[in-house]
């Protein structure tokens, strides 16, 4: 072989790799040590719009400001000096570039994600004195896996939560008054239980349809919802039996909160379109109420407790509905007796 074909042999080489580098479709960068760009591939021009030409032998910080300056430079410092490559993935950061993304159809995020390597480079006498740098799409990784924690997410919001009324259903919220119970134990706060039951509700279905009753049920986890705190618990404990447990609540704030929800609910009107009974009619319904406040040795379980509420509950449907009733504990604490300690203050009219 002549030297003239060497050299043909070896141009055909460098050329094949330039078109690799070029046509790849994974952005390729390669910076000096002042961040002076001296490669610049077709994934990077096609996804920034700047042609190589144009940003070969700028600075790529003084043509891209918005990348952060410190984290790229601790990222290629950690590369240079400890002369290994380093990887970077979207969840620890979600981009270097900020490129739109390209397929709308495949999810949520506007932004390319990007993973990329940060590889150091040698010159001849062995001296790191550039960086490659490759950048991956992987905009569908990022959005199947956001999708997926979306759907995941979504699955256990709905195992814990009623359908109907968007409370915590049975199962959750008793998980959160045996946490409760537990809590007290160790910090001594007072917590109390709030459970209440519509009444008369079979009536209300009977005679305005069951849809008409879910509506109602409907409006009263609305005033539920209203009427807490964050920081208490609610939850549809049966059919139309709820229950909240009140955080940093003693017997009177919890009397109070106890009279405030019953007086809400007491003043709703719902409206409920039955073309069939020839148009709107007007609900009105109102709730019984058993408080407790925690106290223990008297209550030795988070059941006892429950079970202290539904007495009082049930006190307040035997003395006429409509009314409040907590459960009290005489000064010696192992008697217990129910009373209704307020008077109550408005009567039902049926
Ligand atoms: P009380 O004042 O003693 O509580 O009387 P009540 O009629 O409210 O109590 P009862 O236990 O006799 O009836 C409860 C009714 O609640 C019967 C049941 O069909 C109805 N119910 C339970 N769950 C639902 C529901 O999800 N939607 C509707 N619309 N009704 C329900
Ligand atoms: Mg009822
Ligand atoms: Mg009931």
């Amino acid at each position: 072989m002549t030297d003239t074909s060497a050299d043909i042999s070896e141009l055909r080489e460098i050329h094949r790799f330039l078109s690799i580098i070029q046509d790849i479709n994974v952005g390729v960068i390669v910076v000096d040590t002042n961040y002076i760009v001296r490669v610049w591939n077709s994934f990077m021009e096609v996804n920034s719009g700047i042609l190589g030409i144009k940003i070969n032998g700028k600075c790529l910080f003084d043509v891209f400001p918005e990348i952060r300056k410190s984290w790229l430079y601790d990222k290629i410092t950690e590369a240079t000096t400890l002369n290994t490559p380093v990887f970077n993935s979207w969840r620890q950061h979600k981009e270097i570039f900020h490129f739109p993304n390209n397929r709308p159809f495949t999810g949520r995020t506007m932004e390319m994600r990007q993973n990329f390597t940060i590889i150091p480079l040698s010159n001849l006498d062995g001296k790191i004195d550039e960086v490659l740098i490759m950048i991956y799409d992987v905009t569908d990784e990022a959005c199947a896996e956001i999708n997926l924690e979306k759907a995941n997410s979504q699955l256990l919001k709905s195992s814990i939560t009623d359908g109907l009324t968007g409370l915590y259903n049975r199962k959750h919220w008793e998980n959160c008054l045996s946490e409760a119970y537990d809590l007290f134990r160790r910090n001594k706060e007072p917590v109390t239980l709030l459970m209440f039951d519509i009444d008369h509700f079979k009536s209300i279905n009977d005679t305005y349809g069951h849809q008409a009753g879910d509506t109602v049920l409907k409006r009263l986890s609305q005033v539920v919802k209203k009427q807490i705190r964050n920081t208490d618990v609610a939850g549809r404990y049966g059919g139309e039996e709820f229950t909240i447990i009140l955080r940093d609540a003693n017997r009177e704030s919890s009397f109070y909160v106890a009279e405030r929800l019953r007086h809400a609910i007491e003043s709703q009107v719902v409206e409920y379109n039955n073309p069939k009974a020839g148009g709107i009619q007007v609900i009105r319904f109102t709730i019984s109420i058993g408080v407790c406040t925690l106290s223990i040795p008297a209550m030795p379980n988070y059941g006892d407790w429950l079970k202290k509420a539904d007495n009082a509950l049930y006190f307040s449907k035997e003395h006429g509905r409509n009314r409040t009733t907590e459960y009290g504990l005489n000064d010696t604490e192992e008697t217990m007796n129910i009373e209704i300690q307020r008077p109550v203050i408005k009567k039902r009219d049926n």
